[in-house]
């Protein structure tokens, strides 16, 4: 009997491959344009889908000393993975959770007066004061404080703030007067805070100049591949590759139709590849009737809908192409911002949707 990893890779109808080495030297690229203070990885959503098991060992072997999760639970499933690194949780503290940050040494990121009265009642009851991430709204809307509630002169009591941190709105968009707003925003609430560091740019902040530095920088996206300057060519190294199998070649007629709805009418006799790969499996249903996937470096349009378990493509023009040979869906020739295009959405909903149906390989 082979072992089961083997009938498992045998049998997958599809590949994920994450490539650790591009992630670690898309973090490295990224400290080289950040000379000023370190750079943390941000693996919330599971390293956007990647595996944070994973990504997160392989950054901190690297040398990465700051995570940033999204939730208490996402810390925790990281925290002995990673040790003697600070790790944050973006999302601050939901109400009831305050004994887990101190338990395993996870730090919040304070988003709102009541998060910050909670955490700084924990430290009078415990008699010592306890670290924070403080979150400045200049923008956003969302998380943060307004100039208004960072008046309040007993705001901090009890609690040790490491760093000042705010969000950038339109970081991707070079040209949006966003930018320097709420870096003139920030600089004029760091004031407030002389001797804390401060935490500033995401991915794509890091690539709006000096401006946008600071004691802390905060990549996701660009650490995973996606394009973090849009209008340029992607300076980052591809991580992921998506490969399914395909399960089927069937001739059709010119007239028949393929998939629910009929959507897609063959206008030519023509040879329909499918794959056993989904919306089930975050292949997101807006793809139905557009892109592509990419065999031997040529184009495989998608064609009708994508089902749960299925989506079908017009290989009329591939006559290499045999059952069991491999499509790209996502990867060095399918770029994962170009997929995401397709689909009407971003690269980082295509990653954060990638499900739990694949074969996942990890590469270091
Ligand atoms: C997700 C997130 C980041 C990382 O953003 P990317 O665009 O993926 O680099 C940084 N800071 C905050 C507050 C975030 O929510």
């Amino acid at each position: 009997m082979p072992p089961a990893a083997m009938i498992e890779s045998d049998t997958a109808l599809a590949r994920l491959e994450v490539d650790l080495a591009a992630v670690v030297a898309n973090w490295r690229a990224l400290g080289v344009l950040h000379p000023g203070g370190p750079v943390a990885g941000v693996v919330k959503a599971d390293a956007y889908g990647l595996g944070a098991a994973q990504v997160a060992p392989a950054l901190h072997a690297a040398g990465c000393r700051h995570f940033f999760t999204a939730h208490l639970s996402e810390a925790v499933a990281i925290r002995a993975l990673v040790p003697g690194a600070m790790v944050a949780v973006l999302n601050g503290i939901a109400p009831g959770s305050e004994g887990g940050f101190v338990a395993h040494d996870i730090l919040p990121v304070l988003g709102t007066p009541g998060e910050i009265a909670r955490w700084g009642g924990l430290a009078r009851r415990l008699g010592r004061r306890l670290p924070a991430l403080l979150h400045v709204d200049t923008g956003m809307n969302r998380l943060g404080l307004d100039g208004g509630e960072m008046a309040d002169p007993n705001l901090l009591d009890g609690i040790e703030l490491r760093y000042v941190m705010t969000h950038l709105v339109a970081s991707e968009v070079a040209g949006d007067p966003m930018n320097a707003v709420q870096r003139d925003r920030f600089a004029a609430a760091c004031a407030a805070f002389p001797t804390v560091p401060r935490s500033f740019a995401n991915s794509s902040g890091m690539f709006l100049g000096a401006g946008y530095a600071s004691d802390l920088a905060r990549p996701g996206a660009a650490l995973y591949g996606i394009n973090p300057i849009p209008e340029q060519p992607n300076p980052m190294r591809p991580v992921v590759r998506l490969m399914a199998r395909v399960l089927a070649l069937r001739d059709v007629a010119l007239g028949a139709s393929v998939g629910y709805n009929s959507t897609w009418v063959a206008a030519r006799p023509s040879r329909i590849a499918t794959i056993g790969v989904g919306y089930a499996d975050g292949w997101l249903r807006s793809h139905s009737g557009r892109g592509h996937a990419v065999f031997d470096g040529a184009p495989v349009p998608l064609v009708g809908r994508v089902s749960m378990d299925l989506t079908t493509f017009d290989a009329t023009d591939r006559p290499g192409l045999r059952e069991g040979d491999w499509l790209e869906l996502i990867g060095p020739s399918r770029p994962v911002d170009d997929v995401a295009a397709a689909a009407g959405t971003n690269g980082y909903e295509v990653l954060t949707s990638l499900g739990r149906r694949y074969h996942r390989v990890w590469s270091s």
